[in-house]
């Protein structure tokens, strides 16, 4: 981290400010030039607050020159993190398919969806069992039925499930889920991350609505810090000006995270899309650009969906993709999960 000074800047108070960095276990590189000066702070300089340091009065700017995380960075930790749950791969080289229902609604539509996405190539089973949802008078999911009928589909396909989170206190009925889901809505929920942070089971983290990368990469930090080393990525698109979709699915994330990370970024393009028609375009788009996944959501009759019906797929639909996305993988040089 740099610190630009004031040029007015007095002596007693320069002097001061690099004790208290010293203090902070840094050490600082003094530059004095003709108009500027300049301290290079060299450290673990993550913990520093550039907005407390740019209200003392002789700073007159702060930049960083790495990154504010290090767990997830991938400067301090070059090689591709391979995230496995009962034998399926999700990481570099490889190529997984999270498929299923927006949210889980009976046993017969999971029985069907996840018998389906399974025979098509789908590598895991998704369905929201907590559903987060904008208006409280919308379905908000069958709570613990969801989880019991999620895992009653994986006895019967073996495929392995995803679900989403609400609240750290929700724990121990995730004792059996063998991804959790954190939600765009919930990828600030920093209790909830630390708590994650605790436990051994692979955190699918998606990006928020409206968070830059970085802060996606701050938010996978909390759980990594926490010791729990099984994070997941997931871009599922932002929100922006445009209005012809639901969300703009930002396709310069995935490389960006591959760049700026060795964690493994799978790409959600239904909650981008918003409709059915978009999904196979930008399912190619995100394999194109690098990701190591998709997570499409996946119904047995869209129309009667309860959340999400309009960009949910069909089984058929789901298979049809699913074929094309094959031979792009296998075109790719990857292995398909
Ligand atoms: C979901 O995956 O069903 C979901 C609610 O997604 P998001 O958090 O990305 O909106
Ligand atoms: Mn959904």
């Amino acid at each position: 981290m740099i610190v630009i000074l004031k040029q007015n800047a007095g002596q007693t108070q320069v002097q001061q400010l690099i004790k208290d960095f010293e203090a902070q276990d840094l050490t600082i590189h003094f530059s004095q030039g003709a108009n500027t000066t300049i301290l290079g702070l060299v450290g673990d300089t993550a913990h520093l607050d550039m907005e407390k340091i740019l209200t003392n009065d002789i700073v007159r700017d702060v930049r960083r020159i790495s990154e504010p995380y290090k767990a997830a960075s991938r400067s301090f930790h070059p090689q591709d993190t391979i995230v496995e749950v009962s034998g399926v791969k999700i990481g570099e080289g490889t190529f997984t398919v999270i498929a299923g229902p927006c949210s889980v609604e009976s046993q017969q539509q999971m029985e069907t969806v996840a018998a389906s996405v399974k025979a098509s190539g789908a590598a895991f089973l998704r369905g929201g069992a907590f559903k987060p949802r904008t208006s409280p008078y919308s379905f908000q999911g069958l709570e613990d039925e969801g989880i019991r009928l999620l895992l009653a589909a994986k006895k019967a396909t073996g495929l392995p499930i995803v679900t989403e989170i609400m609240s750290e206190t929700q724990l121990d009925e995730f004792a059996d889920v063998d991804v959790i889901q954190v939600g765009a809505r919930n990828m600030q929920n920093f209790r909830l991350l630390k708590e994650l942070g605790h436990c051994d089971k692979p955190i699918l983290l998606k990006r928020g609505l409206a968070n830059t990368i970085e802060e996606l990469l701050m938010s996978a930090e909390y759980i990594l810090a926490g010791g729990n080393e099984k994070v997941i990525l997931c871009e599922r698109g932002i929100r922006t000006f445009e209005t012809c979709i639901r969300n703009n699915l930002d396709i310069s994330a995935i490389p960006v995270l591959k760049k700026q990370s060795h964690l493994p970024v799978i790409v959600d393009p239904s909650h981008a899309a918003g409709n059915t028609w978009l999904i196979e375009p930008l399912a190619r788009a995100a394999l194109a650009a690098g990701a190591d996944g998709l997570m499409i959501e996946v119904h047995n009759n869209p129309k009667a969906a309860l959340c999400d019906g309009a960009q949910s797929l069909d089984l058929p639909q789901f298979a049809a993709i699913m074929d094309d996305i094959k031979k792009r993988v296998a075109f790719e040089g990857k292995q398909l999960q």
